[in-house]
């Protein structure tokens, strides 16, 4: 079981007055923090919440393009680098194909703990959200105001109107993955009926753990089955669950007066769960007009009206992922060979590839926002 870090019971006093801020970002993963980097030294009060420390809960299999890592800075938590894929169907044992760019997997608490060294002066608190009336949001700690709130939730989409998404109801797809010891030198997908029907499994080495796991586009299918049998048929020993919702459907960005990013957003790509990289992207471009607001260059309406037209413009290719998403159930038997066998065209595979990749670009992530002012420690602070 994982320990939780978070401060409980008498050490987790309530915020009392003084806890509202300029910018609220609730939660702390890959889209909360990078719209607080994009925030640093902007001279307002930025509060971030989560319910657990930063980097305390991983939250994906943790792989993403490298240049996105490095444009970010965060290339210190790289564990493993890859370029290619090694492709299995059931009747293909192994099909390479070839990446014009490469993915690396990273250590979730270390790329989180450079991501908020980057936010400057934003402070953190650990804190449960629970709902949101008008600028204010509740949490277990009590009320805070803001009159910019960013929900960073996740899958949840909890300050949205309304009820929160519910599975096997809502827009998800559902993923599980263990992390047992081990090495290996490719990325791995397993596209195969044998694990899932629409969906597919996946081994990311990243140094000294391998996460194995198993992603199923349909809500209703269950995943710990095909991911054990996966772990076993990878010769490796299940340890570590970790799994998750998935949203597979873009949603507005912008809600009540209230910015939404990464997850909470759909922002994750239909067909092939990355999610991680549209999180940075579409936090980026939410701190961008933030940052403008803060510095009197437009308003709030502004702002709103901004990034949710900026998050809209992509619905068409996330629509498009998803229409190929629904139809992977039915790509079985020499149809499935013959798409695996075409992308081993290296023209196919690196067209194909880096259209993929510019549906959100990593020189999105440059220039970097102002250099923030060195953290204080907590000896120097006293
Ligand atoms: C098994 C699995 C493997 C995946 N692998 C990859 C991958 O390799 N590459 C990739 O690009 N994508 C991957 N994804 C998708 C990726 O994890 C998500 O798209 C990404 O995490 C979204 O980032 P986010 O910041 O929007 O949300 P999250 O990373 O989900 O962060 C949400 C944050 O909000 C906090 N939070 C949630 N609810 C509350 C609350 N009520 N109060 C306070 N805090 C709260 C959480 O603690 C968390 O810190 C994977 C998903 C799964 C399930």
């Amino acid at each position: 079981m994982p320990v939780r870090a978070t401060k409980r019971g008498a050490a987790r006093v309530p915020f009392g007055t003084g806890a509202d801020a300029d910018v609220l970002i609730c939660g702390a993963s890959f889209a909360g923090l990078t719209v607080a980097r994009e925030l640093r030294s902007a001279g307002a009060r930025v509060l971030i919440l989560d319910r657990y420390e930063i980097g305390e809960r991983q939250t994906s299999a943790c792989a993403a393009p490298t240049e996105w890592l490095r444009n970010l800075g965060l290339e210190d938590s790289i564990r493993q680098t890859f370029d290619s894929l090694l492709v299995h169907t059931p009747l293909v044992e192994k099909a390479r194909w070839q990446l014009p760019f490469s993915f690396s997997t990273f250590d979730y608490r270390q790329l989180c703990e450079l991501l908020w060294d980057q936010t400057g002066d934003a402070e953190f608190e650990t804190a449960k959200v629970s709902t949101r009336t008008g600028q204010t949001v509740s949490t277990d700690r009590g009320d805070v105001s803001a009159p910019l709130i960013v929900d960073a939730l996740g899958w949840r989409r909890v300050l949205g109107v309304g009820d929160n998404f519910q599975p096997p109801d809502g827009p998800l797809s559902r993923g599980l993955e263990v992390h047992p010891h081990g090495t290996g030198t490719d990325l791995e997908l397993w596209i195969d009926p044998r694990y899932v029907d629409a969906g597919y499994g996946w081994a990311f080495p990243a140094r000294d753990e391998v996460r194995i796991g198993v992603g199923s586009f349909d809500p209703h299918d269950p995943v710990k089955q095909p991911t054990l049998r996966l772990v076993e048929d990878s010769g490796q020993t299940p340890d570590g669950y970790q799994g998750n919702w998935i949203p597979h459907r873009i949603r507005p960005a912008v809600e009540d007066g209230v910015f939404f990013a990464g997850d909470s957003a759909g922002h994750c790509l239909p067909l092939t769960a990355e999610g991680i990289r549209t999180a940075f992207y579409f936090g980026i471009a939410l701190g961008r007009e933030l940052r403008a607001v803060l510095e009197g260059r437009q308003d709030k309406a502004a702002a709103l009206r901004r990034y949710g037209a900026f998050s809209a413009s992509h619905k068409w290719k996330f629509e498009a992922m998803y229409a190929a998403q629904q139809s992977i159930r039915h790509l079985h038997g020499r149809p499935l060979d013959k798409v695996t066998g075409f992308f081993t065209r290296p023209r196919v595979s690196n067209w194909a590839f880096q259209h993929y990749l510019e549906i959100a670009p990593p020189s999105f992530a440059v220039p970097a926002p102002a250099a923030a002012p060195v953290r204080a420690t907590v000896e120097q602070a006293a």
